[in-house]
């Protein structure tokens, strides 16, 4: 991002006068965190975005407060991970000097961002010991008791949800005993031995119109999920924003730690109100791709077909990075999908093994029942990608294979894959640690680093998971790509690209889009610079020739001129 923009976006309001006589009215200031730990050159990790996304759980709450906290006078949004000469210290100084909130709610969706916690927070306490601390995201709904006890400066933590309590306890008249009441958590309701809850919002279509007045949308640059269909390598200016249509999943996934966060119950918005959020969007900011974040979208397949039916009026692009439930898919959603705007579907499906996704990840998908599902989607000319974890405590050699062969016998365009992990909140951290299948470095907020393999369980070999996981990508996904295998080199070089954009050294890539621009009968000196490319990763790197040797590929000039 080359454009300068203020960190900081301020909004007045005349706070309620009614209200006002009940309570003193209220300042709240914003903080995200840093989160960021790679450039937006480099692939991210899970859970770690490595571009510049909206905040949108913060505006989330900033717009519910907006429109109906009676005391609130003003509230603004310090997002730290906007790039800025000054230090962390001095613009949240800046932002402490100039709005003196009242409240300041901290926001700790990654658990790479709690490393800051204890500065900011001392921060705020040393400016103005009276500045009540508030923190809330999926990482203080999983730690919420370690993290009070780590942090002396934060005075109550939001269990889940925080759209309503915060609410609340803008228009209390007395805010500390309104951090009594749950979903709040404090030290001392701990000491009570009260078990927090949730306040789930129920009507979500409060929450899905969330107003991006409330920051710079200048300063973000959101970007979309791998597709080679992806707008961001065409002319076309994209203009990306988020929406969050549902909350809840009724699934239990070992691995997974959403149905802690949301609930099981699932909420949805009336399609209406994600229709005229979209109208607006696309009416004041020009958006041209949609990115439907919710976990369980296809649920509710009558509501999807509805979403779908009504989305396609935008000629947008529309995808969907956090996987949907393919078994949802029937023909006519897969044509309504692809008419709203979706190339690109992303489908859960973690396993190959009906053994691991039954016993161990406990996650309900029939597999025999997929294949005239992605073939449907590929007949309306979607390409399919899909989403695997290896290294579940009790998976095996087996199961792998099987996740191997279900890729091939199914066609699946691309496939990524994960380890699992134990990230806090999990069933999968829980087993983890009540075996001591994880160690003490790995078990503290934040110390997980989800590009690593970091189950020690008995029967799992590590090197060989973090082998097998990236040998079966490079297997997969290019040494027997789907695309090239059925002819259509097209798509293939755009997938290869892809890639390269991403990570420009990477020598299958190049040396597999010079292949496939051979086959397609493209120019000469692009083919020969991509084999070069290829050539020289090689010599950059001794792990790409063991790979290169490993599927029979030439490591010399020599012999790819031959
Ligand atoms: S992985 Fe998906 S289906 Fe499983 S519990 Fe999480 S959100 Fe639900």
């Amino acid at each position: 991002m080359t454009t300068r923009i203020s960190p900081l976006t301020f909004h007045s309001r005349r706070p309620d006068a009614a209200a006002a006589d009940a309570a003193t009215t209220a300042r709240v200031l914003f903080i995200v965190p840093p989160y960021q730990v790679k450039p937006s050159s480099v692939s991210s990790k899970k859970g770690v975005r490595s571009f510049l996304a909206f905040p949108y759980g913060v505006l989330t709450l900033a717009t519910y407060i907006q429109r109906n906290a009676k005391a609130l006078e003003d509230q603004f949004i310090l997002d730290l991970n906007i790039p800025d000469t000054r230090d962390m210290n001095t613009r949240i100084a800046e932002a402490l000097d100039t709005h003196r909130p009242t409240i300041v709610a901290i926001s700790l969706m990654f658990d790479v961002s709690y490393r800051h916690v204890a500065a900011i927070s001392a921060q705020i306490k040393d400016r103005d010991p009276g500045t009540l601390i508030v923190m809330g995201g999926a990482v203080v709904t999983a730690s919420y008791g370690e993290i009070l006890a780590q942090q002396p400066h934060v005075d109550a933590l939001c269990y889940s949800e925080g759209e309503q309590a915060l609410c609340r306890l803008v228009d209390a008249a007395d805010r500390t005993a309104a951090l009594a009441d749950n979903p709040w958590v404090t030290r001392q309701s701990l000491a009570s031995g009260i078990v927090p809850s949730a306040d789930y919002i129920e009507d979500l279509d409060i929450a899905v119109d969330i107003d991006y007045e409330l920051v710079d949308v200048k300063a973000y640059s959101m970007k979309e999920a791998f597709s080679p269909f992806a707008s961001y390598r065409n002319e076309r200016n994209v203009k990306q924003f988020f929406i969050v249509t549902s909350r809840g999943c009724p699934f239990k996934c070992v691995f997974c730690a959403e149905p802690s966060y949301h609930g099981r119950a699932m909420r949805y918005a009336s399609v209406d109100a994600v229709i005229a959020h979209v109208e607006d969007l696309v009416r004041t900011y020009g958006l041209n791709v949609l990115t439907i974040y919710d976990d369980q979208l296809l649920l509710d397949t009558a509501r999807a077909k509805e979403l779908f039916r009504r989305l396609a009026a935008f000629d947008i692009r529309v995808e969907m990075p956090n996987g949907v439930t393919a078994v949802f898919i029937d023909a006519e959603l897969a044509g309504l999908m692809k008419a709203a705007g979706v190339d690109t579907i992303f489908l859960a499906l973690e396993s190959g093994s009906e053994h691991v996704l039954k016993n161990i990840i406990k996650k309900p998908i029939r597999l025999d029942r997929l294949k005239p599902i992605i073939d449907n989607l590929h007949r309306n000319d979607i390409f399919v990608q899909a989403f695997f974890i290896n290294g579940f405590p009790g998976e095996t050699d087996a199961d792998r294979q099987q996740t191997y062969e279900f890729i091939r016998s199914h066609n699946i365009d691309w496939s990524l894959f994960n380890y699992a992990t134990p990230l806090r909140g999990t069933e999968l951290y829980r087993q983890c640690v009540e075996n001591g299948w994880i160690d003490d470095r790995h078990r503290g907020i934040g110390d997980v680093d989800m590009t690593d393999y970091i189950i020690r369980a008995p029967g799992i070999d590590p090197v060989r998971i973090e082998q097998h996981n990236y040998l079966m990508n490079l297997d997969v996904n290019f040494v027997h790509n789907t695309r090239m295998r059925i002819g259509d080199y097209a798509t293939a070089i755009r997938c290869f690209e892809e890639v390269i954009d991403r990570h420009p050294t990477h020598a299958f890539a190049h040396y597999y889009l010079a292949d496939a621009m051979q086959r397609a009968g493209g120019d000469e000196a692009a083919i020969r610079h991509h084999y070069d490319a290829y050539l020289s990763a090689l010599q950059a790197d001794p792990i790409w020739v063991e790979h290169a040797r490993h599927f029979g590929l030439p490591v010399q000039a020599t012999a790819l001129s031959a």
